[in-house]
Parts: structure tokens; C-alpha cells; sequence
């Protein structure tokens, strides 16, 4: 198949090396070569990343840059900080670790398609631009929380990592440090309540500011996202044609045979619904394709990472899963609704922390209605440990969460 990766991100890089062999891949990235830069505020798991990156033979252990020991939680409540101890939470060199994934590969530098049809000719296209999800159809309801952050150099009143939340959990404040004097201010607030708070401690502190970045992370989770991909219309019957035969390379081989259909007179021996191809269970019901040879209009789209919404909505965290979004698709790179499927399953904890959340931020929590939701949070978090490096205790969730 001739397959574009779209935005070479977290999850276009890692795509880029995941793709089993036997594709034409060719990717496309907005930025310039020397100007792509990972905005991020570089945290993640080192035990559970490394497994992950070690899929594509790097060695994630070279891209940290700060083991963090205690993550320092100011809730906010005037009665001051407790800490969480951390086994695994670490900032890495996000840029120099998803470069490498690009190196040697396709790439088409500056490049950015913003309609399917300037793509014609590939079968497939990934839509891996993260928030924009800029060749998927719009959303008719979307959830992000809008994000600033400073690369500052100088020095800092924490020794670790150090969060506060906003109240309402509507977002927090961070410092992740980077090392050496480095480190990441930032803050993601529903409320922006962050504006101005961040420039004035670089006053106040006089930070040298290296780079000031500015994006939404979505937190809307992949159940809340209509499909995950879009079909085109056969130009022979006008009808749908399901993405299983164009994954099959059904359709690959009806674009060759048009080809050769074309007879002296230039006339194309055009090939018409129900002209003999037996019915696909599934593929071909009403209203799809039924054509021997299906000829798509368009390449068929699908979304990868958070375009798709794989961000956990409690932390804005958004790097391991988009790479398991990753996985995913690879695993089910024959049909899409299986990969749909697999998605909203293995997130689906990922909504309950977003009603959580929502019904927070909507001033509707209790902790009785809600306690459910809590346990699984919960339970989620301290059975993974693992993957999110750090140490998970109920009691200090309520202290995080203002209850
Ligand atoms: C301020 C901030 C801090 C964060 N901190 C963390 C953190 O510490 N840890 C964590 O795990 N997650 C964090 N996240 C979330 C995480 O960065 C993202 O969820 C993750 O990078 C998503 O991966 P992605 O590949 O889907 O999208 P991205 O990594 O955003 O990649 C999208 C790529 O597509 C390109 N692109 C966009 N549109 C087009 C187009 N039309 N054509 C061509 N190219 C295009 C972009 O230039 C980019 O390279 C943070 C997010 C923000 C905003």
C-alpha cells in the first residue's frame, strides 16, 4: 500500500518504524527540518517508555535528562506541600528522542496538506497532526485545555518536580526540571487562570527564558470521538468503499485493472456494482460498495495518537499513549473498525477521568455520586504504578483533588 503519515510528532515518528515492512510510507511534517521542536513539558515513565521505544531499537535510557525523586503537591489550600515519592517519573529529551526516530526516513519537510486531496494517489492517509486533526472531520464537540509553558534557564525554589492544581481542578501549574539548570514552567488551566502568573515569576526569579510555547491538549477521550477514520466513495457506484478491502488491497487492484481497462479508443470499460463480485460479509452491506473492483475517490483516513484523543485527562499526559494509540493501529492495520474498537477498550478508563474531571470543573461533584469513578481512578493508577512512575496512595488523590 502507498500509505502518508501526516505530522511526524509522537505518534507519526513512531509510526514511522512501526509499519511493517512491504509499504510505500512517505510522511509529511509542517515544520521545517531544523525547526521541529516537541512542544511538551518532556515527563514520562522511564520503565514503561523504555519498552515502548525499545520496539523501534533505541535506547530510551539516553534520552533522560532528570530522575525525579519526590514530586513536591502544593494543593493549593493554604495548609501547605506533601510529597509523592516517584519510581520511574523522569524529563527526557522529547526532541532529540523523536528526531532520531525520523532519521532515514521519507520525509517531506515543511509540508502541510490541509485537504485529503492534495493526497490522491496514496491509499492511505494518518492523521498523526495531534490536536489539529487536521485532515479528520471536526468534531461536533471537542475538550482542551489550553497550555503555556517557558523553557527557562536560572535558578529554582524546587529540588523536584512540583505541581500545584488549580482550584476546581481545572488545570495546574508545573516545574519539570530538565537538569543543569534547566526546566519547564508551565501550566495547562480550562480557566487560563495561569496568565500573567508564569511572566511574573520569570520577573520575580529572573529566569532566562529560552522558549515560550503555547498549545491545547486535548482531553477528550477516544470514546467521545465519532469514527476514527473516513471512507471514501467508489467512483464507479458512488457508494462507500469499506476500508477493509482497501486494507486488503481489493481496491489497489481495481485502480491497476481500471488502468488496463482502458480500451483502444481511450474509452474507460467502466466496472459496475453487483458485475459479478461476491458479496464481502460485512464490507458490503447497504449502502457500501459492492464493485469487483472498487475504485476509492480519495485515500481512506484514519487518526492516530491525539488526534484520537489518547491523552490521559488527569494529567494532560499524552506521550505513552499516543505510542500505544500506535501499537494499536499496527495491530489492526486490516481493519479499522477493529482498531476503533481496540482504542476506546484499552482508554476506556480514560472516560470515566473525564467525567470525573467534568463534573468537577461543571461545579457538580459529590464525592458520594462519584465515588465510583474515584476508585477506578484510583485502583487504575495504583495497579500501574509502573506506568506512570510514581507512587499511588487514595489520600493523596483527595489532597490533589480538593475533596
Ligand atoms: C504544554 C504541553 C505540555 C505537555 N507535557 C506533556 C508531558 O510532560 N508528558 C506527556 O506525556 N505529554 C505531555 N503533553 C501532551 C503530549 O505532548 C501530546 O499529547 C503528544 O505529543 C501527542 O502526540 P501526537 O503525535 O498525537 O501529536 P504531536 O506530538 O503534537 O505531533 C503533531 C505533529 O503534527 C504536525 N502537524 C500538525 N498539523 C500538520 C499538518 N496539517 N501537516 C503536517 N504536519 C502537521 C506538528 O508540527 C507536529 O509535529 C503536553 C502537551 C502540552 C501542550
Amino acid at each position: 500500500m502507498r500509505i502518508a503519515i501526516v505530522g511526524c510528532g509522537v505518534a507519526g515518528s513512531y509510526l514511522l518504524n512501526r509499519i511493517p515492512p512491504g509499504h510505500e510510507v512517505e510522511a509529511f511534517e509542517m515544520r521545517e527540518k531544523d525547526k521541529w521542536w516537541a512542544v511538551c513539558a518532556w515527563g514520562t515513565s522511564e520503565p514503561y517508555i523504555s519498552d515502548l521505544v525499545s520496539k523501534v531499537g533505541l535506547n530510551f535510557h539516553n534520552y533522560v535528562l532528570f530522575r525525579g525523586k519526590k514530586m513536591i503537591v502544593d494543593p493549593g489550600n493554604g495548609k501547605g506541600t506533601f510529597g509523592i515519592n516517584l519510581n520511574g517519573l523522569v524529563t527526557f529529551d522529547k526532541t532529540a528522542l523523536f528526531r532520531d526516530m525520523k532519521k532515514g526516513k521519507n520525509i517531506h519537510w515543511g509540508a502541510h496538506p490541509k485537504d485529503i486531496n492534495e493526497l490522491k494517489g496514496f491509499d492511505m492517509v494518518i492523521d498523526a497532526t495531534g490536536f489539529h486533526r487536521s485532515l479528520m472531520p471536526k468534531l461536533d464537540r471537542d475538550a482542551a485545555i489550553p497550555c503555556f509553558e517557558v523553557e527557562v534557564e536560572g535558578k529554582f525554589p524546587w529540588d523536584d518536580f512540583y505541581i500545584r492544581p488549580y482550584p476546581g481542578l481545572s488545570g495546574y501549574f508545573w516545574y519539570f526540571p530538565l537538569g543543569e539548570g534547566r526546566g519547564h514552567i508551565g501550566a495547562g488551566d480550562f480557566r487560563s487562570q495561569y496568565r500573567g502568573e508564569i511572566e511574573s515569576m520569570v520577573q520575580k526569579y529572573g529566569w532566562k527564558v529560552v522558549r515560550r510555547i503555547g498549545r491545547p491538549v486535548r482531553i477528550l477521550p477516544p470514546e467521545y470521538i465519532g469514527p476514527f477514520y473516513t471512507e471514501p466513495k467508489c467512483t464507479a457506484c458512488g457508494k462507500t468503499v469499506h476500508n477493509t478491502r482497501i486494507l486488503k488491497g481489493e481496491a489497489r487492484a481495481g485502480q491497476a485493472q481500471a488502468a488496463t481497462n482502458v480500451g483502444a479508443g481511450g474509452q474507460l470499460a467502466t466496472t459496475f456494482a453487483g458485475d459479478g463480485g461476491a458479496a464481502r460479509s460485512g464490507a458490503t452491506g447497504a449502502g457500501m460498495c459492492a464493485c469487483t473492483s472498487p475504485r476509492p475517490d480519495a485515500p481512506l483516513v484514519v487518526g492516530v495518537g491525539e488526534s484520537v484523543g489518547s491523552v490521559y485527562p488527569l494529567l494532560g499526559e499524552g506521550i505513552i499513549p499516543s505510542m500505544e494509540c500506535v501499537n494499536l493501529f499496527v495491530d489492526h492495520m486490516d481493519d479499522l473498525g477493529a482498531y476503533q474498537s481496540a482504542v476506546i477498550r484499552h482508554f476506556e478508563l480514560y472516560g470515566k477521568v473525564y467525567r470525573f474531571i467534568k463534573s468537577k470543573m461543571d461545579g457538580n461533584f459529590s464525592v458520594l455520586r462519584q465515588f465510583p469513578e474515584l476508585w477506578s481512578i484510583y485502583r487504575h493508577m495504583k495497579t500501574n504504578e509502573r506506568r506512570y512512575g510514581l507512587e499511588t496512595h487514595l489520600g493523596d488523590i483527595l489532597k490533589v483533588i480538593n475533596v
